[in-house]
């Protein structure tokens, strides 16, 4: 119930609307449960007054009730729905803007079909109870107590009769709710595989393909479907049964009623016109009774994708701001690591007391075999997680004092594998900083060595890329992202050099266009090419956590260590054939 509280907080913004439509709906039930009164009186004048005038008089004032309780229900419907799509379409955007808030590692640890399902199919199952559940409680509240209420008036021997019914019911729900919550959060959850593999299939479609995996996917994707099902079925066992049972017990309750209350017209007790109204309340309060309980099961659907959604609410980035973070001044691009030590379980420390210093501008290469923590040195400069020991400090300052955007402002990373959005090569240009000039852009591909190709390709800058830029090769994807850089003009630049190797020709291109992005900004480049090592100011060897040498290419060459191994080896390659030194070299 916790969780329907915060629920209904998001409503509290639209607290005016809310009120006027409850006041309508209030109306239009009242006005639902006058109406049997004015029938008890027709039937009456018709069958013991006979009085025809009487009869219009009656007939005229159901028909003005009916036109009133239209209008009080259609005012009702369009404020109660249009606030329920308004606070739904505000929690989307805030989730939206809750995930961005959340650690790269929250992402590395989950797929993305899971985070889709839960933003889709659970927010879906809440619109269903956030304005209607209370809107539904609220009218049938006052039709159930209203009818009782009149009906005990009227008769209280038939009201027994009706009341004695209801805790079977109120039982009935209860039990079917439950079974009904547990299966569709197992259909959820379900589902939510089915998604991830679906999702896993468009994005490695071509892995797919050339491993002749289809049958295999097919199947994978074919359990997690029939899988669902199976619960879907299951649910729908009980769910179909259930309300159709609800109003068999509603009927049945009228039948029994029909009978004895005959019985009082017979003997006297009550009139014809009484018997109708009766049978009229007794429908009135059934309906309550059923919507109960479908509102029930349906509340246990909501509460359970409602928990869901405010855990990924609850949950917080390990990186982020803290209260008193201060912005970013703007940067020199001095970088310090203090003893910094990183684990992402603490089972295995991945770097073990880290202490370097880059001067501004300088370009600094770090190299190592695989797997020796290059990467999340990187990920630790550009704040993507936060060290476990130690202290990483740019221009002085610590890294974890300061406002991240402000810091990101100032930082760019070129990855390995460049990604790109869907849409122009323009855009994915543009995205590099706000507001920049058609000029800017192009002067940026001319910088990157891509605006030769740019100009050649169909629809120049307004080429569309393709999902994450598959329509271009991997050499002109990597200079759009040089060009993003470009424009972004970071001060501290970090550089995973791409392992795949490209032609001669490409190979070229690019590293003219990394050495005009590197030139006069401090640089960590991760290298796997001999040319950026040699023209690197210090090389930092890596392994196994630990920099376990530095110093420049003939230092470390004529120290003999690691580095002379790696490099010995690539040489080797080298004289067979000229191609980018291989990430398994270095
Ligand atoms: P390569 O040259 O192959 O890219 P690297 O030197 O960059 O390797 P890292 O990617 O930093 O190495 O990885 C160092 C270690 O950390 C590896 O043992 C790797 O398995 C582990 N590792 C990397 N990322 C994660 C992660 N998100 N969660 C858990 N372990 C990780």
């Amino acid at each position: 119930m916790q969780n329907y509280r915060r629920l209904l907080q998001l409503l509290l913004p639209y607290k005016a609307a809310l009120f006027a439509g409850s006041i309508f709906l209030i109306a239009a039930s009242a006005m639902n449960l006058a109406i049997p009164l004015f029938v008890r009186n027709l039937v009456d004048v018709v069958m013991l007054e006979k009085n025809l005038d009487r009869l219009n008089n009656i007939t005229i004032a159901i028909g003005f009730l009916f036109l009133l309780q239209l209008i009080c229900q259609t005012i009702h419907n369009y404020l109660f729905d249009v606030t329920e799509k308004r606070v739904i379409a505000d929690f989307r955007k805030n989730l939206f803007n809750h995930l961005h808030t959340m650690s790269i590692s929250f992402f590395v640890k989950r797929r993305t079909g899971e985070i889709v399902s839960r933003m889709t199919n659970d927010v879906t199952t809440i619109e269903n109870i956030i304005t209607d559940l209370p809107a539904t409680v609220l009218q049938q509240s006052i039709r159930l107590m209203g009818g009782v209420i009149i009906i005990i008036y009227m008769n209280w021997k038939l009201t027994f009769m009706i009341l004695v019914l209801a805790p079977v019911l109120v039982l009935f729900a209860r039990t079917f709710g439950r079974k009904m919550k547990r299966l569709s959060t197992e259909i959820q959850d379900k589902l939510a595989v089915s998604t991830t593999i679906l999702e896993e299939n468009i994005s490695c479609y071509q892995v797919v393909k050339s491993f002749v995996r289809d049958k295999l996917e097919l199947e994978r994707f074919s359990n997690a479907i029939e899988d669902s099902f199976q619960s879907a079925r299951s649910r729908v066992i009980i769910s179909s049964f259930f309300g159709p049972t609800i109003g068999f017990i509603a009927l049945s309750t009228s039948l029994i009623l029909l009978w004895y209350g005959g019985r009082e017209v017979i003997t006297g007790g009550i009139s014809p016109g009484e018997l109708i109204a009766f049978i009229l309340y007794a429908a009135i309060i059934a309906g309550p009774m059923g919507s109960f309980a479908r509102m029930y099961t349906r509340l246990q659907e909501g509460l359970g994708a409602s928990k869901r959604l405010f855990e990924l609410l609850d949950m917080h980035g390990e990186v982020r701001d803290l209260p008193d973070a201060r912005p970013m001044p703007s940067i020199a691009g001095r970088v310090e690591f203090d003893g910094v030590r990183f684990h992402y379980r603490k089972e295995q420390e991945i770097l073990k007391d880290i202490s370097l210093t880059i001067e501004p501008g300088q370009m600094i290469a770090l190299v190592g075999p695989s797997g020796a923590g290059k990467s999340t040195l990187v990920q630790l400069l550009h704040r993507f997680y936060d060290p476990v020991g130690g202290e990483i400090r740019v221009d002085g300052i610590p890294l974890k004092t300061v406002k991240l955007s402000s810091y990101w402002d100032q930082i760019g990373i070129v990855p390995q594998e460049t990604i790109l959005f869907g849409g122009t090569i323009e855009m994915n240009i543009r995205y590099a900083k706000e507001g920049v000039t058609q000029n800017e852009v192009i002067e940026a591909a001319k910088a990157a060595n891509a605006h030769t190709f740019i100009m050649e390709c169909p629809e120049q800058y307004q080429t569309i890329v393709g999902e994450k830029g598959i329509r271009l090769s991997a050499g002109q994807r990597q200079r759009i992202a040089i060009a993003r850089a470009i424009l972004k003009d970071p001060r501290i630049l970090i550089l995973d050099e791409a392992t795949s190797a490209l032609d001669n020709e490409s190979e070229v291109l690019i590293q003219e266009a990394l050495e005009r992005l590197m030139k006069d900004r401090t640089s960590l480049v991760i290298a796997h090419r001999l040319s950026t090592t040699h023209n690197a100011k210090r090389i930092l060897v890596m392994d196994e956590g630990r920099i376990v040498e530095t110093g420049t290419h003939e230092e470390l060459m004529k120290k003999g260590g690691l580095y002379h191994r790696l490099y010995t080896l690539k040489s080797l390659k080298l004289e067979e054939k000229t191609t980018p030194m291989q990430p398994e070299d270095l």
